[in-house]
């Protein structure tokens, strides 16, 4: 069974379509990446995945369940970590991430977290004196507290410094490791092609291609390719 799997789904806002027959599976133990422009569908196509959108139509099963009719299981397995999470001025980081376990019923070690994360020595640092890197990793960490098989990570890294980049990609993929399979949404081509086994290009509301990073790369011509690869961010 896939981990995930959306399939013809379909969302719109009045008249507009956001979504438009998108389908896609993601394979346990699998980085899946999503990449498309502004207004592609990304945020929508995640947000019905959390249950947090009800789809016009189309189905989606997380591990087996209906995020929808089962919403307080799929709760408990999958970790959301979306774009502009919010969190008061002065919360410490240890405080934030106890109080998240205890929303769970089987929570991780949040004390490993913070280590895995590289947060143990900012444990006592209020959340308004932390670097932009260090807020992604507290909402990565805060995503990853109630101990999920699957994790949705949205637009991780915009924002952030070259560095910083680079060091929430290890991460990510000692995330990986650990055994989460991770639903990975970005703007990044770069960032796309370096941690996902698989991507999904999203433009328009549909799926223009589903490929490994090698197989994408190889679809597109060689101007497009230079696009790809020296795509930064903003
Ligand atoms: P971005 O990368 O800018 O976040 P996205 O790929 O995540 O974009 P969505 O946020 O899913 O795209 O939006 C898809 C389309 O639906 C856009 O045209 C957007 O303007 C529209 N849209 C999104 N949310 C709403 C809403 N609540 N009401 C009306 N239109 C919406």
């Amino acid at each position: 069974m896939a981990a995930l799997e959306v399939r013809n789904l379909h969302k719109r806002y009045g008249h507009h379509v956001a979504v438009d027959n998108i389908s896609f599976s993601v394979e346990e133990g699998e980085i899946f990446g999503i990449i498309g422009p502004n207004g592609a569908g990304k945020t929508t196509t995640v947000e019905s995945i959390a249950g947090l959108r009800t789809p016009d139509s189309g189905s989606i099963s997380v591990l087996g369940l209906d995020p929808v009719k089962d919403r307080a299981e799929v709760r408990e397995r999958l970790g959301v970590q979306l774009q502009e999470s919010s969190f008061p001025d002065a919360i410490k980081v240890a405080e934030a991430l106890e109080l998240y376990s205890s929303f769970y019923r089987d929570p991780a070690d949040w004390r490993e977290l913070m280590e895995l994360l590289g947060l143990a020595e900012k444990h006592k640092t209020r959340y308004k004196a932390l670097s932009g890197g260090q807020k992604q990793r507290l909402s990565i960490a805060l995503a990853l507290v109630g101990n999920p098989k699957v994790a949705i990570l949205d637009e991780l890294t915009t924002g952030l410094d070259p560095q910083a980049r680079r060091d929430t990609w290890s991460l990510i993929e000692r995330v990986r490791d650990t055994g989460v399979t991770i639903l990975l949404v970005t703007h990044f081509m770069d960032e796309a092609e370096r941690l996902s086994d698989r991507i999904a290009v999203i433009d328009g509301g549909r799926v223009a291609a589903v490929d490994t990073p090698e197989g994408l790369i190889a679809q597109v011509s060689p101007v497009q390719q230079v696009r790809f690869r020296v795509s930064q961010p903003l």
